[in-house]
């Protein structure tokens, strides 16, 4: 892992300095990085305000984006669904990479082993969305699986 902690720290310091002094021309990276890479997903549910087209960030925007990870101290992954994204797995690998804790939320529904022992081992925090205790409120409520 790229020991990134003294960038973070220094890059928290420059951010709350710049903020403090209304600096108009900052020179520090985001300490959050909201990464929505694709709007895909299995589920359609009515109160979904997403388009769910199948475009996905290209892997080249992905790799600029790697370069401000040192300074970043957390990435929040959402979709669509992140378990249905390719850029998923890279996301997952560049929190240990680069010290970034990873956030994510799913509807839970593709969790598999593979993305159990992923997830358990890199990620600090993962919300999985649950519309009702029962399956029939569920499907109510619009988790309707495609
Ligand atoms: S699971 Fe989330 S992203 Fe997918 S349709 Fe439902 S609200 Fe939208």
């Amino acid at each position: 892992m790229i020991n990134s902690y003294k960038l973070k720290a220094m890059n928290d310091f420059l951010i709350k300095y710049e903020s403090a002094h209304h600096e108009q021309q900052p020179h520090s990276f985001p300490c959050t990085l909201l990464l929505s890479p694709s709007q895909k997903c299995n589920f359609r549910c009515r109160t979904c305000v997403q388009r769910h087209t199948s475009e996905e960030l290209p892997p080249e925007t992905l790799k600029k984006l790697e370069a401000i990870l040192p300074y970043v101290t957390l990435v929040d992954f959402v979709g669509g669904e992140p378990l249905l994204l390719d850029s998923f797995d890279q996301v997952i690998d560049w929190g240990s990479k680069y010290g970034c804790k990873l956030e994510t939320v799913t509807n839970g529904v593709l969790l598999n082993d593979r993305w159990r022992e992923r997830i358990v081992e890199n990620m600090t925090n993962i919300r999985i969305s649950v519309d009702g205790p029962l399956k029939k409120l569920t499907n109510t409520s619009g988790g309707i699986r495609t």
